[in-house]
């Protein structure tokens, strides 16, 4: 028996009118229950609204005037009338939904519409290039239009337009999974699955077919990336100290973050974000076949654009001009040399490392890497000397550094997640400064006088992983230079949208607002109370959140960051806490 598409609608709009995490949970256990096993991982992709995991590259983006000329010929409404109502409704998804009805009396033939058929139409257009895939891609949609009830198209319009955003955290769906097939013991080691095969969908499929005992078949794989390990934050050596005892500092890299899976006959390059990013750097494929001594395995480190003579770092603008490059790659590789610096391992030979000490995965680096131009290991301190570690990281600074990442020996590498055994320590701490966040665009307030026609200020909020949800942390008008600030309209506008996200919760009113997708860093002097911004509402004073003060753009947009990687309100009150202590 196939799955009417039409049961997954239905749970979407019970989504959509909760902003309650336990209430989305029920909801997704009901959908996670009611399907059968084989086909939950398209379930779950529909409903985070892609078609495979990001690392897959398969986008289903269709441009938003070839969904306005297949709503017209499916509901015979002419593309004025349909550009109206999407002014009116302010969502593409919502016009076609009041476009579709016009179409009812035509529908008499309509063949319900399935999962699979969907699925299948939406990977066709996923994959149609070339000449006439125009069409065929307005054919692929107008097929299911034609077969849709109002609801139906309108999720259907929002997925092809990758609008398609319910609002759901990776979490909320880890909590349904753990509800819906295992005991309440083994939710944390869904997590840890979904950690290592970066694949919601899989793990699902896994535990709808096999149950909890299917958690056991979940390892590292070549190809697949795996979530990335982060590091906390703490603002003096003392703590650090106190925290790890003798520890390895390493100098810490500004640049982009890489994991290479090398095997015999290939070599794949992941973000930090799980993007393939293998064709954009071609001179770091050859330097790891120069450099990987092993057969195969899965390294981590920094790229770092270098001045080859000087050996002196760059500024990280220079790497990120190489990401997303399509053209001219043998030039920007020329243009902008990065050098890839090593710091772990997480596989060698047919076995897992991250269970492993760091002292034993880096021995296992040191062996696997000989260490030449292109590919250098992390230059690390094995010490408990306070003093020793102050001129190490002058040093780190000397040379372009951001200054050190502290490491517990003992530790094993924990996938996707931010913990203490790794602690980065930067220079801004020590003069009581707050550390860069990366915040998430979520509104902007109209510009005048002399930024009239552009933004006067952005509305930032931080990611709160607890509830999924995005809260306002300050309004960031400085660090902007004129031509940045000018391009902003136009960079944002496909993210603008009629009324607050759902997701976002904020006092301020905004004159624009935007779907939380573009994250910016942001630094600023310190972390205050604040009786308007969001973030950490109640938790240090009732009736109060956090805001961050004087904030000012530091030039970088953090494309490698999504939404859900930005600067979270737990990491917030951590940093406010710091900066008491420090001020006490
Ligand atoms: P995060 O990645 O933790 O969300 P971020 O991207 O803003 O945050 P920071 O928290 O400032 O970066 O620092 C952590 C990042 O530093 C790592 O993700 C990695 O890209 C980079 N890095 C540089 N040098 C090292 C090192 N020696 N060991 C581990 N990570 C390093």
């Amino acid at each position: 028996m196939e799955t009417a598409y039409e049961d997954l609608v239905r749970v979407y709009e019970k989504i959509e009118g909760t902003p309650k995490r336990l209430e989305m949970t029920d909801h997704l256990v009901e959908l996670f229950t009611s399907v059968p096993p084989e086909i939950l991982d398209k379930v779950v992709y529909l409903t985070q609204g892609k078609l495979l995991p990001d690392f897959y590259g398969k986008e289903l983006g269709l441009a938003g005037k070839l969904i306005v000329k297949t709503l017209t010929f499916t509901t015979g409404i002419g593309e004025e009338e349909i550009l109206t109502l999407l002014r009116e409704k302010g969502d593409i998804g919502l016009a076609a939904q009041e476009a579709i009805e016009n179409k009812k009396q035509t529908a008499l033939f309509a063949n319900p519409l399935t999962v699979e058929r969907v699925y299948g139409n939406f990977m066709k257009i996923a994959d149609a290039s070339g000449s006439g895939s125009q069409d065929l891609k307005m054919k692929l949609l107008a097929e299911l239009l034609h077969d849709s009830t109002q609801l139906e198209a309108k999720y259907i319009v929002k997925s092809v337009a990758g609008s398609m955003r319910i609002g759901i955290a990776d979490l909320t769906m880890i909590d349904a999974l753990a509800v819906a097939f295992a005991t309440k013991e083994r939710r944390d080691d869904i997590e840890r699955a979904y950690n290592v095969w970066s694949d919601l969908g899989r793990v699902a499929k896994l535990l709808a077919e096999e149950g909890e005992a299917g958690l056991e078949k979940v390892h590292l794989e070549l190809g697949t990336p795996i979530r990335a390990m982060l590091c906390e934050r703490l603002s003096s050596l003392d703590e650090i100290f106190e925290k790890l005892g003798e520890c390895a500092f390493e100098y810490k890299y500004d640049g982009l973050r890489i994991q290479a899976h090398i095997s015999e006959d290939e070599i794949n390059l992941f973000s930090r974000r799980l993007e393939d990013v293998t064709e954009q750097f071609p001179d770091i494929v050859s330097a790891l076949r120069e450099s990987f001594r092993g057969k195969e395995g899965i390294v981590e480190g920094e790229a770092v654009p270098v001045n080859m003579v000087t050996g002196k770092f760059l500024p990280f603008q220079e790497v990120s001009h190489r990401r997303g490059r399509i053209h001219d790659l043998e030039k920007a590789e020329k243009e902008y040399p990065v050098r890839l610096f090593l710091f772990d391992c997480l596989h060698l030979d047919g076995e897992d490392l991250l269970d492993e000490t760091l002292t034993d995965r880096r021995k296992k680096l040191g062996s696997a890497v000989e260490e030449g131009d292109d590919v250098r290991l992390s230059t690390m301190l094995v010490t408990e000397n306070k003093e020793e570690v102050e001129g190490f990281f002058q040093e780190s600074l000397e040379i372009g550094g951001e200054g050190l990442i502290a490491k517990a020996l003992d530790s094993p590498y924990v996938a996707g997640t931010r913990g203490w055994n790794w602690i980065k320590f930067k220079k801004e701490y020590e003069e009581g400064m707050v550390d860069t966040v990366d915040l998430v665009i979520v509104g902007a307030l109209a510009g005048r006088g002399r930024r009239a026609g552009t933004y006067g200020a952005l509305l930032m909020a931080a990611y709160d992983a607890e509830d999924g949800r995005y809260k306002t942390v300050c309004k960031l008008g400085t660090g902007f230079d004129d031509i940045t600030l000018a391009a902003i309209p136009d960079r944002l506008e496909e993210h603008k949208i009629p009324a607050k996200d759902p997701k976002v919760v904020s006092n301020m009113k905004a004159d624009f607002w935007f779907s939380p997708e573009v994250v910016l860093e942001v630094l600023g002097t310190e972390i205050t109370r604040s009786p308007v911004h969001t973030a950490a509402w109640d938790v240090v004073e009732k009736g109060a959140g956090l805001a961050i003060r004087f904030p000012r753009f530091t030039g970088r947009w953090r494309e490698d960051k999504g939404p859900e990687d930005a600067t979270t309100v737990k990491e917030i009150v951590e940093m406010y806490e710091q900066q008491e202590k420090v001020k006490s």
